[in-house]
C-alpha cells in the first residue's frame, strides 16, 4: 500500500505548509531510490526555494540525506578528527597547506573533497596536477591513512550522501543552487556523513564568492553551524573576505607552488594568516593546545604534506606541470593597486583552462593566473603586474579578455583589512 504521494508533499509544500518528518524522509529515500521522478523532485526543490524551511524541516531534510547512504566510521583513527570546508573562492588552496600543518599538531584531518565548478577551484583538480597523486581512495583505505599519518584527501566516494548528488545536479539546471537551508544542508550532510568529529568552515562574502552579501554569509554561516552542533559535530565557522582573490595564484599546479612556498614559511601574508586562523580554530575544536605557526617554522608541516603526497601515490620532487604559453599584463599607469577583482581573476583562470564548465569537462593542470602585485603596492606604468598561463593560443586569448579590468590601479592606498570577518561558533 502506498503511504505517501510525491504530488501531495510537492502541494503541501508550494501552499505553504510545513512537511511532516515523514513526508520529508519519504520524499528523499524514495528520490534517491529513483521512485520520485526528476520533475518531482525539480518541483519541490523550486517550493523550497520560493518558502524556505522552518528549522525542524532542515534537521530532518539533512537526517535523510545523511542517512541516504553511509556515515563512515572514524573510531579506529587515534587522534581527534577535525576537518575544514571552503564555501570556495578563487586562489583558495587553502587545503593543501591547512590539512597537513593541522596533522602535524597532533590532530586527524579526514578531507573529502570536490572538484572545481565555473570560476572557482576545486582541491581535488590542484592535488592531481602532482605526478602520480591519486584522490579515488577508499573508505578502507582512507581510514588507514588518517590512522598512519593523520591527514587524507580524497574524493568522496557515491555511497556517502547520494541523495545529494542526485539533488545537486537538479538544482544545478532549474535554478534552486541559490537557496540557504538548501545549500547549508547540502554541505553538512557530506561533511557528517563523513564522520569528523568537529568541523571549520569557511565562509566566504564578497565579489569572488557564493555569498556576495556579507548578511546572507552570516546566516548560512548560522545555518551550517546549527546543524552541525546538532549531529553532534562540533562546528566553528569563520566569515571570510573574498573581495580579493587569496594568495597570488589561481589554477592547479600554480596554487600547489604557492602551497609550497607557505608550508616553506612564505607566501603571501593575506594566505598564511587565513591558513593560521583555521589551523587555530580546528586545533581548538580538536582540543589540542599547539601553535601552527610553530609546525610551519620547524618543517613538520612540510614533512606532512610529503608523507601525505607518498601515501596517495604523489612523487613530492617531481617538477610540477608549466604551461607552454605564459603572457603578461602590464600596468597601464603609475600608482598604487587599489583593486584586483576576485571574480575577474576566478573567469579568468577558468578560461585559460584551470576550470571547467561541466562537471565532465577535463581541467588544464599548468594553465591559470600568477598575479605580480598585491593590493596596495606601488606600480609604474609598464610593471608586469600578473602573468597568465595557458596551454594554447584560444584559451590564452580567452583568458586575456576575461581578465581586463581586473586589476584597478589609482592614486590613493586602499584600505586594508583582515581577512577573517567574523566567527560564528558556540564552543
Ligand atoms: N556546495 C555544495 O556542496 N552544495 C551546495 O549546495 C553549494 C555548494
Amino acid at each position: 500500500m502506498r503511504t505517501h504521494s510525491a504530488v501531495d508533499v510537492i502541494r503541501a509544500k508550494r501552499d505553504g505548509h510545513e512537511l511532516r518528518d515523514d513526508q520529508i524522509r519519504w520524499f528523499i529515500g524514495a528520490y534517491t531510490a529513483g521512485e520520485v521522478a526528476d520533475e518531482q523532485a525539480s518541483a519541490l526543490l523550486m517550493a523550497i526555494f520560493l518558502h524556505g524551511m522552518s528549522p525542524q524541516e532542515l534537521a530532518v531534510w539533512t537526517d535523510a540525506m545523511i542517512r541516504s547512504g553511509v556515515r563512515l566510521d572514524l573510531s579506529s583513527v587515534p587522534f581527534p578528527t577535525v576537518d575544514k570546508h571552503s564555501t570556495g573562492g578563487v586562489g583558495d588552496k587553502l587545503s593543501l597547506p591547512l590539512c597537513p600543518l593541522v596533522a602535524a599538531c597532533g590532530a586527524a584531518v579526514p578531507q573529502l573533497s570536490g572538484r572545481g565548478l565555473g570560476h572557482t577551484g576545486g582541491t581535488l583538480d590542484k592535488l592531481e596536477s602532482i605526478a602520480g597523486f591519486r584522490t579515488d581512495l577508499t573508505n578502507e583505505r582512507f581510514v588507514e591513512q588518517l590512522s598512519e599519518i593523520g591527514v587524507a584527501i580524497g574524493a568522496a566516494s557515491e555511497n556517502l550522501a547520494p541523495a545529494d548528488r542526485k539533488l545537486y545536479a537538479l538544482r544545478d539546471v532549474t535554478g534552486t543552487v541559490e537557496s540557504i537551508p538548501l545549500i547549508a544542508s547540502s554541505i553538512m550532510s557530506k561533511k557528517i556523513a563523513e564522520g569528523t568529529d568537529a568541523l571549520v568552515l569557511d565562509v566566504k562574502t564578497g565579489d569572488g564568492a557564493f555569498m556576495r552579501e556579507r548578511d546572507d554569509a552570516r546566516v548560512l554561516a548560522e545555518t551550517m553551524v546549527g546543524i552541525g552542533d546538532a549531529n553532534g559535530v562540533r562546528t566553528t565557522a569563520l566569515i571570510t573576505d573574498m573581495e580579493a582573490p587569496l594568495g597570488y595564484t589561481a589554477g592547479n599546479a600554480l596554487e600547489v607552488r604557492e602551497t609550497l612556498e607557505m608550508l616553506q614559511g612564505g607566501g603571501a601574508p593575506d594566505a598564511l594568516e587565513l591558513t593560521l586562523a583555521l589551523a587555530r580554530e580546528m586545533l581548538h575544536l580538536a582540543g589540542i593546545d599547539a601553535d601552527p605557526a610553530d609546525a610551519i617554522a620547524d618543517g613538520r608541516a612540510m614533512d606532512r604534506w610529503r608523507d601525505m603526497l607518498v601515501a596517495q601515490g604523489g612523487d613530492p620532487d617531481a617538477p610540477l606541470p608549466e604551461a607552454p604559453l605564459v603572457e603578461t599584463v602590464t600596468a597601464d599607469r603609475d600608482g598604487v593597486v587599489t583593486r584586483i577583482g576576485a571574480m575577474p581573476v576566478g573567469v579568468a583562470a577558468w578560461r585559460l583552462g584551470a576550470g571547467r564548465a561541466r562537471k565532465e569537462d577535463p581541467v588544464s593542470p599548468s594553465a591559470g593566473v600568477l598575479l605580480r602585485v598585491a593590493r596596495g603596492d606601488r606600480v609604474v606604468r609598464g610593471q608586469v603586474v600578473a602573468e597568465l598561463h595557458a596551454d594554447d593560443a584560444v584559451h590564452m586569448d580567452a583568458g586575456l579578455t576575461a581578465f581586463s579590468g581586473a586589476v584597478t590601479i589609482g592614486d590613493e592606498a586602499p584600505p586594508t583589512g583582515p581577512r577573517v570577518l567574523e566567527r560564528i561558533s558556540a564552543h
